[in-house]
């Protein structure tokens, strides 16, 4: 069942940690099935903008909608209407195996159903859930080592791990937080032709927060900019490229 294309829209969203403004009326419009790029130097409010988008914090002001209709008020339930995610520090149980792990996704990323059935999931249910996070893991091109332990793969391997596991969601939208961080050159190419396909064969929406700008330019259909909890721009990856204000603040250094 793919779910039908996800429009995000950000409005006036503040987002205050006591004294600390972390994101300052923050406006965007994310079409749906295409890859849009959130970049901006570190504390920018990155991190934290996932955080809102997912009710994992609840924005001081501002509203966001999802295809015109306001965000459920919790993450599970945010994750059931087709949002989901991965983390920049990788929540993974270490001690169990990918596989596992993956097939996690199937029901703590909100399908109900599994979720109800979280303990006791009877063998028809557990084999079609391990279906179809073996084919998650193949799309992230890590089927071979399902039966290894997390703690024993590099940690670039485990953000992938945490891609197929939010893939078990079937969203509509995926929010990727750093997932090129660690990753070695092919295996960034891999990722690249990944949002790539999510975006054209799945017609999902991806907004990815990366600071790896070959990657980046390369794959996103959009960018935003992040300063210091503004938007300092956006545009396509050859304006923001030659934005004065974005070299300044980020791409210069
Ligand atoms: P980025 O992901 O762009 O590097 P973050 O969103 O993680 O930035 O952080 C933006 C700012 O908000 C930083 O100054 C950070 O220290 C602060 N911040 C983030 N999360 C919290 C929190 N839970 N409590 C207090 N301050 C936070
Ligand atoms: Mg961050």
């Amino acid at each position: 069942a793919v779910r039908p294309p996800a429009t995000l829209v950000v409005r006036n969203v503040t987002m205050k940690f006591g004294g600390l403004t972390a994101l300052s009326d923050v406006n965007m419009s994310v079409p749906s099935r295409s890859i849009v790029g959130l970049i901006g130097p570190n504390g920018a409010g990155k991190s934290t903008l996932f955080n809102v988008l997912t009710q994992v914090l609840k924005a001081s002001g501002g509203e966001v909608s999802l295809n015109g209709q306001a965000l459920p008020k919790h993450f599970p339930d945010v994750v059931r209407k087709g949002i989901s995610r991965t983390f920049q520090h990788v929540q993974l149980v270490q001690d169990m195996d990918v596989l596992q792990n993956v097939m996690i996704g199937g029901y703590i990323n909100g399908r109900s159903g599994l979720f109800s059935s979280a303990l006791g999931l009877d063998k028809s249910e557990e084999a079609q859930l391990a279906k179809e996070a073996k084919l998650a893991l193949a799309r992230v091109g890590l089927l071979d080592v399902a039966g290894k332990k997390v703690s024993e793969l590099p940690l670039g391997s485990q953000r992938l791990v945490e891609v197929a596991r939010a893939l078990m969601a079937r969203p509509s939208m995926l929010l990727l937080d750093e997932p090129a961080a660690g990753l070695r050159v092919a295996e960034k190419e891999r990722l690249s032709n990944l949002l790539k396909s999510l975006r054209d064969e799945d017609g999902m929406t991806v907004l990815i927060v990366e600071h790896d700008m070959e990657l980046v330019m390369g794959c996103a259909d959009h960018l935003f900019v992040l300063n210091f909890g503004n938007l300092l721009a956006q545009g396509t990856p050859v304006e923001v490229q030659k934005n004065p204000d974005v070299i300044n603040a980020y791409l210069g250094s």
